[in-house]
């Protein structure tokens, strides 16, 4: 997608963070962290948001899932605990269409979702 800023990322036309990439997906540090960990696992195939996943793409959905949690060791927010989030739509405060999931951590994040 030519206007992507993820697929910009991923195609290496605007830099990042990259803490982890295999063939699926990329996760690097978001540029504007919400949490003293804010990591981004991010699909290498543009898919615009959870609504537009296939059933052909679970185990890709199971995958971001335990990248996620091999991150969060990583980073050591797996005991503290931490976040998974995925925002879709005007509603959900979507602001990048391309789907990823936010990994959040390292302190105690507010319960307050909306
Ligand atoms: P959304 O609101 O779509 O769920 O989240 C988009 C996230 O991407 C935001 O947390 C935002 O800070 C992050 N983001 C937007 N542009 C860039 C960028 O160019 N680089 C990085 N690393 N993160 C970005
Ligand atoms: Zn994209």
């Amino acid at each position: 997608m030519a206007d992507c800023i993820f697929c910009k990322i991923l195609n290496k036309e605007l830099p990042s963070e990259v803490v982890y990439e295999d063939d699926q997906v990329i996760v690097i540090k978001d540029i504007n962290p919400m949490a003293p960990i804010h990591l981004l696992v991010i699909t290498k195939r543009h898919i615009a948001s959870l609504n537009e996943v296939l059933p052909k793409d679970e185990g890709l959905m199971g995958h971001i899932l335990m990248v996620g949690q091999k991150l969060a060791r990583e980073f050591g927010i797996a005991e503290s605990g931490y976040r998974v989030v995925t925002n879709i739509g005007k509603d959900g405060g979507q602001a990048v269409p391309h789907l990823h999931f936010h990994i959040l951590g390292g302190a105690a994040l507010g319960t307050k979702l909306a």
